[in-house]
């Protein structure tokens, strides 16, 4: 048996959901949902999916009448998965969506209780949490390979392009390089740590006020954790080559550099270079899901609640800023 998944909001990342998907053995993409009948049309053809399974976002209610369908994949705007999960939710749909969660950690516990309610799993694509690399780093954590952890240094960010796009528009975005690529270094610094923050500061600095007049442009974040461990992490919309995660232990270390893009993923750790399997992440994503659902197998961390964990932390982060970088307590 396989998870059959509708894909909603047919963009960019769709795009390369829906390529990595055809190397699932536990996924399909067996539905879609966009506004564009031009897209419909040449999905349609390209996956081989039947009409009855083809929806836009005004019929997307009439999910509920469609036994096909076990999961939805929201790629939509940031600031639209908000509603979306709440109407696949009404759909009595499983959920997969994108980071961020929402806008804010207000949204991020409608969107839970929602799901709860409607009695739907609900996952947020931390894709990461999949991909080899990460997952050796994070084991070795656990099994206390790096000692206790001192210092956590994460940084994503790239040059954004077009000056146009969702992406710097606060209505479809929520905000900035924070809520896009900061989202990296934050659950980095989570899973690097397995800690919860209990304090934030932060600063913010735009060199383009123009292009970034309504969102953030680079913002600097330090985050202290329950053990005394510290975290320094930044995200830009302005700069490239700006991908790393490097954690330091008492008795040892790891820096992956790429370490959150599509990959390949590489990385080393006191004990030599780290040579896990290079695949597509959203591949292992999807049939990871579909083996969570499909067998009943724990969560890993990509639940909802994750994702509402990451929120509670970037609501302090965007406080902090107002405050002129105050220090925020969080998590008490
Ligand atoms: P995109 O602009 O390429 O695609 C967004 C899609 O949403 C488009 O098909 C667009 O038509 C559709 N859409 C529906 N309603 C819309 C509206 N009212 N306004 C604008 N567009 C609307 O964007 P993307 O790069 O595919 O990003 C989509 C989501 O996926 C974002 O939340 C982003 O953070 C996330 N994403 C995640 C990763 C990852 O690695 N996990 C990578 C890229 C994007």
């Amino acid at each position: 048996k396989q998870l059959r998944v509708a894909l909603m909001g047919l963009g960019g990342y769709a795009n390369i959901v829906a390529k990595a998907m055809q190397d699932c053995k536990m996924a399909t993409i067996a539905g879609i949902v966009s506004g564009t009948p031009s897209k419909i049309e040449t999905w349609k053809q390209k996956y081989n999916i039947p009409d009855k399974n083809i929806y836009n976002y005004e019929t997307v209610g009439e999910l509920k009448n469609n036994p096909d369908i076990d999961l939805v994949y929201i790629t939509t705007p940031n600031s639209l998965h908000h509603k979306h999960v709440l109407q696949i939710a009404a759909a009595g749909k499983n959920v997969l969506c994108e980071k961020p969660v929402a806008d804010n950690a207000k949204q991020a516990r409608e969107m839970i209780a929602a799901c709860k309610k409607a009695n739907v799993r609900f996952y947020i694509g931390y894709r990461l949490h999949f991909e080899p690399h990460t997952k050796e780093v994070i084991r070795m954590r656990e099994a206390g390979e790096f000692g206790k952890i001192m210092h956590v240094n994460n940084y994503m960010g790239f040059k954004i392009g077009d000056p146009t796009q969702w992406r710097l528009k606060k209505a479809l975005a929520g905000g900035g390089a924070l809520m896009d690529v900061g989202v990296y270094s934050l659950n980095g610094a989570r899973y690097a740590t397995g800690e919860e923050p209990v304090w934030v500061t932060a600063q913010e600095t735009k060199t383009d006020p123009v292009k970034f007049a309504e969102v953030d442009e680079t913002i600097l974040f330090q985050l202290g954790f329950p053990s005394g461990a510290i975290a320094n992490c930044g995200c830009t919309y302005n700069f490239n080559n700006t991908e790393r995660l490097y954690i330091n232990g008492d008795k040892g270390f790891a820096e992956l550099s790429p370490a959150f893009g599509y990959g390949p993923i590489k990385g080393r750790t006191h004990l030599g270079p780290l040579n896990q399997p290079v695949v597509m992440h959203q591949t292992l994503q999807m049939d990871g899901i579909a083996d969570i659902i499909l067998n009943n197998k724990p969560d890993p961390h990509v639940t909802g609640e994750e994702g509402l964990k990451d929120m509670i932390v970037i609501d302090a982060i965007y406080e902090s800023i107002r405050k002129g970088g105050a220090k925020i307590f969080i998590n008490k």
